[in-house]
């Protein structure tokens, strides 16, 4: 069961933001998307959803063609999506913002409290009233309520202190020995190198280059292609 992004060019109304991307997560890959502000990792995680317009290119997963299909049959197929702007419920408690999510699976309510003990600690809690890493944590543990095969993460660790950044890199290793391959969009090398397997660095809507997540932090065009 792998993502396979075929040439993908896609955008917003008539203009193209990506210009043929190709990329592939595999199997209990967690593959990260790097790239400077306005790069297009925002972008290429919601044409993998179906998001965003695509003009051209196809969208693959475990073999289906998923490009034609609404986001809602995009999840239906297994890809989860972690928004950037987490837009959890700040009226609903942590517990009901799980719940609303909840499709049938391995992934329940005590599934996610085992994996994140804080969630279960302040689940009677209004979504409105969480810090910035709560609501993150919140974020993804919807996402995990819908019992996605695989995971598309938009910049989980934007706007959170080193001590959290360290949390939510503890959270993704944890996924990933669950099996969770994750497509992940990211800015913070630091946190990159300590949780991929291999990356996609990308410049204007290209990729420039890709490798595993060890050599590419060897090499000096990487910092480079992120600094600003
Ligand atoms: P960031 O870290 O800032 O989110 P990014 O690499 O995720 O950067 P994108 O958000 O994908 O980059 O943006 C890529 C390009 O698409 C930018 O030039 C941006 O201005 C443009 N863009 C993003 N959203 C829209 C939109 N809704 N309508 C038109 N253009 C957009």
């Amino acid at each position: 069961m792998s993502l396979v992004l075929e040439d993908l060019r896609a955008g917003y109304g008539d203009i193209p933001v990506l210009h043929g991307v190709s990329l592939e997560v595999r199997e209990g890959e967690v593959v990260a998307l790097l790239g400077r502000n306005g790069a297009g990792k925002t972008t290429l995680i919601k044409a993998a959803m179906g998001l965003v317009r695509t003009f051209s290119g196809r969208v693959r997963y475990g073999g289906v063609d998923l490009t034609p299909l609404p986001p809602f049959r995009r999840a239906l197929k297994g890809l989860g999506y972690v928004p950037d702007d987490r837009r959890i419920f700040p009226e609903l408690t942590v517990r009901e913002n799980l719940l609303v999510a909840a499709r049938p699976g391995p992934w329940n309510l005590e599934k996610v409290y085992d994996l994140l003990p804080r969630l279960r600690e302040i689940q009677h809690r209004r979504g409105g009233l969480l810090s910035g890493g709560e609501q993150q944590m919140l974020t993804i543990a919807r996402t995990l309520m819908t019992n996605p095969r695989l995971l598309l993460l938009d910049e989980p660790t934007e706007g959170l202190a080193p001590l959290l950044v360290e949390e939510i890199a503890h959270l993704v290793r944890s996924l990933k020995g669950e099996g969770m391959p994750i497509l992940l969009a990211e800015q913070n090398l630091r946190f990159t190198g300590a949780v991929a397997d291999r990356a996609y660095v990308l410049e204007t809507g290209e990729v420039r280059l890709e490798g595993r997540m060890a050599d590419l932090l060897e090499r000096e065009e990487v910092a480079a292609l992120l600094s600003l």
